[in-house]
């Protein structure tokens, strides 16, 4: 059996549902392949039975938030976000550093630092501010590796003291062997500094403005608005654009492999399936990672080399006993400990709904670990934090290692990733990278916006090279 699509997307991931959506609505022909047997990516749900009840629990990102796009918006977040949804005009987030639980910001109170440490390293940072108006910016890129960036932002004594041992806990890497930028994805771009008083006038100057954060999620609040299912995970939401994917006529493969691909001078001809299925196209939108597709065109093409890797896994848990905190979510910094992000389902919903208390623990680890040494060390750390009182009960209720999670930043996998890429783009005329994977993009909004503006501009040019065909 064979069929034809103007356009083929593979990957279900966001990136995939916003390019596929963004096209089916302009009227071409789509076709979505993905190998899991539901859509949805780290946008998804999965649940566990706790006796005879069904319990709930993310698998990567947890909230969505307005882009403040409004075309994006009323196409992916507006119709969905009814009395089903919870909304938030601020996020209760923390974290935990230097054996403190900071409970009204989710940046790092450098305050938290011995005295000597922390007045060293304020000199230095209004210091390094200073000196930056008298120079002109440097974009990113212009930085030798994420130490060079961090020093020259914060100071060589925050650094050490502060984003060194994090750096290292997570990735297992020294900032010299990280791309500049890297700490962003772990939400160290911000330090909280001074008392909340003076940071609102020193946060009046643009530069500090980039570097410090106020002491409280109440201050600093944006206009746009965060959302959660009230009595279900995220994944409600890309069940819903499943639904709507399906009223556009976009034809779906799940569960779905590919096996080869049909290439004819520099044009992707068609997608193979493993069950034979030859799926026709003019152009191919790839979302997932670019070695799978490397695999597939040019098995060599990587032999021989070393990738670097780290590990992402969840761990879900009950709670006899409600949480401490009323906050939502929190990030565990301390260089000791294993967890990364806890996120508290019970305070995020209608607190009466559910029953049993839910959390879901993040861990990223230089190497994988054993889950069940892993699943006792977070019960610990749950108490040691202060979230739960000494007598709470945490029963784990499943745990899953993600195959695609947090990306390890380091030169020779960024410079892999980049011959990959220039691979690719010579490689074919009408194939276009989208997602995480590719568009060196993390952050849920980030890509959502970029898979649905790409998938626009392609259309306009699908367009016009159809008039001209025609003609
Ligand atoms: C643990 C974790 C927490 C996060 N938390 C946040 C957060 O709080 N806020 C935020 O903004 N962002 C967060 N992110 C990032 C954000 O969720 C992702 O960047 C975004 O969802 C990526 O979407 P994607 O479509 O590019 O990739 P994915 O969601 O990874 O989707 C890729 C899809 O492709 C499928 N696939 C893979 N290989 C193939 C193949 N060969 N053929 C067909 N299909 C294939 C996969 O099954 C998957 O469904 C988090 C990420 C992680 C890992």
């Amino acid at each position: 059996m064979n069929s034809q699509f103007d356009f083929i997307v593979v990957g279900g991931g966001i990136s995939g549902i916003a390019a596929a959506l963004t096209l089916a609505k302009n009227g071409c022909s789509v076709a979505l392949i993905e190998a899991a047997p539901k859509l949805g990516g780290l946008l998804g749900s999965q649940s566990f039975f706790h006796g005879n009840e069904e319990l709930v629990f993310d698998y990567g990102t947890h909230l969505l938030r307005d882009t403040g796009n409004k075309v994006i918006d009323d196409l992916f977040i507006k119709p969905f976000v009814n009395k089903n949804y919870e909304r938030y005009q601020i996020l209760k987030n923390g974290n935990f550093f230097k054996g403190k639980l900071n409970a009204s910001s989710p940046f790092i109170n450098a305050n938290f630092l011995n005295p000597n440490d922390y007045t060293q390293g304020e000199i230095e940072l209004f210091h390094n501010a200073s000196l930056s108006k008298l120079i002109e910016p440097k974009a990113l890129s212009e930085y030798d590796n994420c130490e060079e960036h961090l020093c020259e932002i914060f100071g060589k004594t925050f650094y050490e003291n502060i984003h060194r041992p994090i750096l290292k806990k997570f990735y297992g890497r020294n900032g010299n062997d990280l791309i500049p930028g890297a700490h962003s994805l772990l939400g160290l771009s911000l330090l909280m500094v001074s008392t909340p008083e003076k940071t609102r006038e020193l946060k009046k100057d643009p530069i500090l403005n980039s570097r410090i954060g106020f002491h409280s999620f109440h201050e600093g609040i944006s206009d746009l608005v965060s959302y959660y299912p009230t009595n279900n995970g995220i994944g409600l939401w890309t069940e819903e654009l499943t639904a709507k994917l399906k009223d556009w006529k976009v034809k779906l493969y799940t569960a779905s492999e590919i096996e080869n691909i049909n290439s004819n001078q520099n044009r992707i001809e068609a997608v193979v399936l493993k069950n034979g299925e030859e799926i026709q196209c003019q152009h191919l939108l790839w979302t997932v990672s670019p070695f799978s597709l490397i695999k597939i065109l040019n098995p060599n093409f990587f032999q021989g080399r070393q990738f670097e890797k780290c590990s992402t896994s969840l761990y879900h848990f009950i709670s006899n006993e409600a949480p401490l905190t009323d906050l939502y979510y929190f990030i565990n910094y301390e260089p000791d400990m294993l967890s990364f992000r806890t996120t508290l389902y019970s305070n995020l919903q209608n607190k009466n709904a559910h029953h049993p208390i839910r959390l879901t623990v993040e861990v990223i680890s230089p190497t994988p670990i054993d889950p069940k040494v892993a699943e006792e060390k977070i019960q610990k750390e749950l108490i040691q934090t202060g979230i739960f009182s000494k007598e709470a009960i945490l029963t784990s209720v499943g745990h899953f290692s993600l195959p695609n999670g947090f990306p390890l930043p380091t030169h020779s996998n960024a410079m892999h990733h980049a011959d990959a890429l220039n691979y690719l783009k010579s490689h074919s005329q009408n194939l276009t990278l989208l997602g995480k994977e590719n568009a060196n993009l993390f952050f849920l909004n980030q890509v959502l916006t970029h898979s649905h503006d790409t998938a626009l501009k392609l259309h306009h040019s699908f367009n016009q090279d159809f008039r001209q065909i025609s003609l």
